[in-house]
């Protein structure tokens, strides 16, 4: 009887980006129930494992409670103005030593996007760095870079209704199963009422989605440019692109037919390890399919090609004009609940609204919108995440601070994070939760607020906005990140300036809606409560570029000839084995959440390794053996093997929640020159017994 609600409060799912609606359950300012908000478009009352069970995360003994100072090497309770008096007082003085630029702040896509607002302001105009980037560069920065390389600019240009009405979803390095599992309803071909479609999987794993497949491509690792050149290959010998739509939106098109007619099936079939007469057939259903919808994530983002793997996506679908309408669009599918307000908001890869660092017009457009000098806002931007963590470790950044984010788990080479960590005179880490394994190494705790306890937006995949209310008060003395950054600014002196009378995250989307009008993704068209009763509301639409008017110079998107090289560290005699990693369905990313939620970590409690029975049989290796994974980086000893054809022989993978058998202890520290983005999915390993 105690569990049953007196209310029930509505908001969005603070996990991952499909942004399913939700209803918390409260009892006496305690979360007693989800359950999935039957109305809502994207969700239709469904929820996955983690979206069921989220309102435990809310009590969990993890919190993080009250401010802890470093005292004599140990965390100490300290009161809010202690800590932040200090943590101002420290920056300020670390600055004046070494320049503005010796400070680097990383936050994240769990923050709502008025809180995203708030502290790219507070950074980049009250601190005064550029060194402002998301932990979004971990897992979308290469779709960014990709759309902005094809068509001028970041935004997804599909919804998830693409996946409905489409003749066919093409989904490439995308287990949505595990990791965007309500979007699997949206591929469903059997059940009365779908339409007749077919799904073809791109993975070099044999994945849940892969299983759901009508067509899986078990390609080898990072062979995905070759497939894509491939098909474009086909699909212009063949006569099946739409000639109008090239010449009318877009440039580049003899260069790229040049390039491409390289990548023939015999050449494309050697590189992916896919038949001559699969990759002809795969290319015949893409150019025939009237709307054709290619959806991808981290199996593409994760990669020192990532950005350029994009640009090949995009050229697909500008070839054959599949973008701009009903079921056709080349789509990113987001990381967390927010990475797009983080995208959108900016101050990171864009200033905010997508405005560009090096277009004087939109600086100018900002400084007026903020009445401040046009010399305040950087004209380039400062550095992304893993050149943050590079600068400390060589000693250019001398104070981090971490905003809702685990980088002692999430970041590639371990090592390299250790050091930077320990490098800095003073790092403060912002989270809902403590202990972690980053918070361990803080100067500073501030403890926070986290979903079902504040109130705002999130912006899902598919843009749509959604709204975000809380459901109980914060443990203690947690406070929302929003209050505690107005905190920051009222001791540097920029409160007023920069956030004239906002008491509320309210003030801060009322602002956001003036930087964001008129600009792609405008959210001026639409009010809190009007996202409210319409259970989210989409910018710029089902479809963006539906007049084929692209926000480039000339109004073209760009075709790009994508070379397609091998992965920085292929396997050798000493590293035999090429290392996977990703997900499952029951947790969430270091696990800082899921691991307070019984019942998720009952599902699975620890991290396995996927070897193939070949490889198995030829090292002598049983089920449920303890092996260790060595890299040229590291070793992760004692985790248990799981023989299975679901990874091809000479492959293995493992999944990177866990910080007790932490993956990136033996990634590799690679990243795409042009996002930024880790390469998290390839690295040489060899596998030894425990
Ligand atoms: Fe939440 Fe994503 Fe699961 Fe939906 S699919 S309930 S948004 S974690």
């Amino acid at each position: 009887k105690s569990r049953v609600a007196e209310k029930w409060v509505k908001t969005t799912c603070g996990y991952c980006s499909v942004g399913c609606g939700m209803l918390v359950g409260v009892r006496e300012n305690k979360a007693v129930a989800v359950r999935g908000n039957p109305d809502h478009p994207v969700n239709r009352g469904k929820l996955c494992p983690k979206g069921l069970s989220e309102h435990h995360i809310l009590d969990s003994p993890g919190r993080a409670k009250q401010p802890l100072l470093r005292k004599n090497g140990v965390l100490t309770p300290v009161s809010w103005d202690e800590a932040l008096d200090t943590m101002v007082a420290r920056f300020r003085d670390i600055q004046q030593r070494h320049g503005n630029e010796s400070l680097g702040v990383v936050g994240t896509g769990q923050l709502l996007t008025e809180e995203c607002y708030t502290l790219g302001k507070l950074v980049q105009l009250g601190f005064r760095t550029r060194n402002n980037d998301g932990n979004t560069t971990l897992c979308m920065a290469s779709a960014v870079s990709g759309y902005k390389l094809s068509f001028g600019s970041d935004g997804p240009p599909g919804s998830y209704a693409d996946m409905e009405t489409a003749d066919l979803i093409l989904l490439i390095g995308a287990n949505i199963a595990d990791n965007h599992p309500i979007l699997c309803h949206r591929v469903d071909r059997t059940s009365p009422g779908t339409k007749p479609r077919t799904l073809i999987v791109v993975d070099p794993r044999v994945t849940k989605t892969a299983m759901m497949a009508d067509i899986h491509l078990p390609v080898k690792p990072r062979s995905d440019i070759a497939l894509l050149n491939g098909i474009a290959h086909i699909l212009i010998r063949e006569g099946l692109i739409d000639r109008d739509y090239i010449a009318r939106h877009t440039t580049g098109f003899e260069q790229f037919a040049n390039f491409v007619a390289a990548f023939t099936p015999a050449h494309v079939a050697a590189i992916t390890g896919l038949t001559e007469e699969t990759i002809i057939n795969t290319a015949w259903l893409y150019g025939k399919a009237k709307s054709a919808f290619i959806g991808w994530t981290m199996g593409v983002n994760h990669s020192t090609q990532g950005a350029v793997t994009v640009a090949a996506i995009n050229n697909l679908a500008l070839i054959t004009g599949n973008i701009g309408r009903s079921g056709a669009a080349p789509f990113s599918i987001t990381g967390q609940c927010n990475a797009m307000g983080t995208r959108e908001t900016g101050f990171t890869s864009s200033l905010p609204g997508y405005r560009k660092f090096d277009n004087p017009q939109d600086r100018e457009d900002l400084a007026r919108i903020w009445n401040i000098p046009v010399e305040r806002i950087p004209s380039a931007r400062g550095l992304a995440y893993p050149d943050i963590i590079e600068a400390a470790v060589q000693g250019r950044i001398k104070a981090l601070w971490f905003v809702a984010t685990n980088p002692a788990v999430s970041f590639p080479n371990a090592k390299l994070l250790d050091h930077a960590l320990r490098s800095v005179e003073f790092l403060v880490v912002q989270d809902g939760f403590h202990p972690t394994p980053t918070s361990d190494y803080a100067h500073l705790v501030l403890p926070a607020a986290i979903w079902g306890e504040k109130q705002g937006t999130y912006t899902n995949s598919e843009r749509r906005v959604s709204k975000v209310n809380p459901a109980v008060i914060p443990p203690r003395e947690a406070r929302p990140d929003f209050d505690i950054f107005l905190d920051i600014a009222q001791r540097l002196g920029v409160r007023n300036e920069l956030y004239p009378g906002w008491t509320s995250t309210h003030d801060a989307f009322l602002e956001w809606q003036r930087v964001s009008a008129g600009r792609m993704c405008d959210y001026s068209k639409f009010t809190w409560q009007q996202i409210e009763d319409a259970n989210g509301l989409q910018w710029g639409g089902t479809s963006l570029y539906t007049d084929g008017i692209f926000p480039t110079e000339d109004g073209r998107a760009r075709l790009h000839s994508v070379p397609c090289d091998p992965f920085t560290e292929q396997p050798d005699s000493n590293f035999d084995f090429i290392l996977n990693t990703g997900r499952t369905v029951e947790h969430w990313h270091t696990r800082t959440k899921t691991a307070e939620v019984g019942i998720l970590n009952d599902m699975v409690p620890n991290a396995w390794l996927e070897m193939n029975p070949t490889d198995a049989d030829r090292l002598e290796l049983k089920p449920h053996d303890r092996v260790t994974v060595r890299s040229r980086r590291g070793a992760v000893a004692d985790i248990e093997l799981r023989i299975t054809g679901i990874v091809a022989p000479g492959q293995v993978f493992m999944p990177f929640h866990f910080s007790e058998t932490n993956s990136n202890i033996v990634t590799l520290g690679a990243f795409d020159p042009i996002s930024r983005e880790p390469n998290f999915k390839q690295c040489a390993v060899r596998i030894e017994r425990t």
